[in-house]
């Protein structure tokens, strides 16, 4: 690992004034929130998206949702000015369906209604509920209404689940479903924790086939790993699932999560007390060197998930003062938002816009930003290592010990890069110092 420079001491970067948010949210960064629908609806084997909505909105959602591999044509009518103020959106979504019944295998076909289908009165009655034999189920993700991604990806989610759920099958004792878009090997280690306790996990939504949205219904509990599925959560609580909220993190939010997951399933007390032990023993021996410790560090995302990594870095030994997301504020969000603030956070947001997160960088010296592509590259022409929060987190394991050195052992060595980036800027300072000459 690199050698570290000196960072900023304890305390150092806090300012004397409490934080204001920035006044203006005209730039919430996230992207369109209807992308995080065709992200989960694309991934399931069988679903054949409809997407309803007109020309300019289906060139940018079907480049990204093929950018992050969708691996399949999304079925769409040509809707531009004039088929719209013809009025025959109802008409192009019926034939959309249709043209989408004929793919392969198709098992499911989710028709997604956009800002402007919406607007144009596309009537969830005068759908078809079903084409050939197969079910199609309304997904309603307009931007003004839906505000994030992640929150799109819940509606999409138990959109789907509604339909599949089988209200008529039985609960599977001590299984537990988990719940988030989580990094592939997180599942399998929590399984195998949660098998040691004599449970187990049975299926993590949002899932690759619609038997697993099947199989969901038969859990005894849910893990909401992710805070944002609030109707998914719904979906599954009105079937009689019990809801861990909260997930395996770090030292404190991996012994409580432990033992809520044995409440929930009806687990033998004194094994889960063992496991949840062990747990907070591997972890605490490699917290014991504060890794972080003396660095001051912001995290600002979208993905909905942001406050999970803050919660590691503070366990870790960072200050961590501000923390943002574009998911909204909630119950599932309300167990880490006080967990932080007992913590020294003295300022999680909600829905940011790039304001906020700016004036966070004004208010506050950093030692590493860990947000978003454009603050992240703000960060950088200051000379202050940054990444970008979706690319870089995300393909890491995050959950109990082993998920937490893999994070945090990651954020050190990002920390002991602060001379490259000094570097970078004197350079670019010179040419452009030498060009104004
Ligand atoms: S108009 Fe609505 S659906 Fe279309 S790209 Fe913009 S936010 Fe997304």
């Amino acid at each position: 690992m690199a050698e570290l420079l000196p960072l900023t001491p304890a305390g150092e970067g806090a300012a004397p004034e409490p934080f204001k948010a920035g006044s203006c949210k005209l730039h919430p960064q996230t992207m369109c929130p209807a992308f995080g629908a065709l992200r989960v609806l694309s991934r399931i084997e069988g679903a054949q998206p409809a997407m309803i909505t007109d020309t300019g909105c289906l060139y940018g959602l079907t480049f990204v949702t093929h950018f992050y591999a969708a691996r399949k044509s999304i079925v769409a009518p040509q809707l531009g000015t004039a088929e719209l103020s013809s009025g025959k959106v109802q008409e192009a979504a019926n034939a959309a369906i249709a043209e989408a019944a004929k793919e392969q295998n198709v098992s499911v076909i989710p028709v997604l209604s956009l800002c402007v289908a919406e607007t144009a009165g596309l009537s969830e009655e005068l759908l078809p509920t079903e084409v050939d034999g197969k079910p199609v189920v309304l997904v309603r993700v307009p931007a003004y209404a839906i505000h994030s991604h992640p929150e799109a990806k819940d509606i999409a989610l138990a959109a789907v689940m509604r339909r599949f759920i089988d209200s008529a099958s039985v609960q599977e004792p001590h299984s537990l479903v988990l719940l988030g878009e989580v990094f592939p090997a997180d599942p399998l280690i929590i399984d195998g924790v949660v098998r040691k306790m004599g449970g187990r996990v049975i299926t993590t939504l949002p899932g690759r086939h619609v038997n697993e949205l099947k199989l969901a219904g038969q859990a005894a509990a849910v893990a909401t790993l992710h805070p944002f599925y609030r109707e998914t959560v719904g979906v599954l609580r009105a079937r009689g699932v019990g809801v861990v909220s909260g997930a395996p993190i770090g030292v404190e939010g991996s012994a409580a999560w432990i033992r809520a997951v044995g409440a929930a399933l009806d687990l033998d007390e004194d094994v889960v007390e063992r496991v949840a032990s062990e747990e907070e023993a591997a972890a605490r021996g490699f917290l014991s060197t504060q890794p972080l410790k003396g660095t001051t560090i912001m995290i600002s995302g979208y993905e909905g998930n942001e406050m999970l990594y803050a919660r590691l870095l503070v366990e870790g030994g960072a200050h961590v003062p501000y923390v943002s997301t574009s998911i909204g504020q909630s119950m599932l969000t309300a167990g880490d938002e006080a967990w932080l603030k007992a913590h020294g956070c003295e300022a999680v947001v909600y829905r940011k816009a790039i304001e906020d997160d700016m004036a966070a960088m004004k208010h506050w010296t950093f030692d590493l930003v860990i947000g978003t592509t454009t603050l992240a590259a703000h960060a950088k022409e200051l000379g202050i290592p940054a990444v970008y929060y979706t690319n870089m987190l995300s393909v890491r394991p995050l959950f109990l010990a082993g998920g937490m050195i893999a994070s945090l052992s990651f954020v050190r060595e990002l920390l002991g890069r602060r001379p490259l980036y000094e570097r970078m800027v004197d350079f670019f300072g010179a040419r452009r110092d030498e060009t104004f000459a």
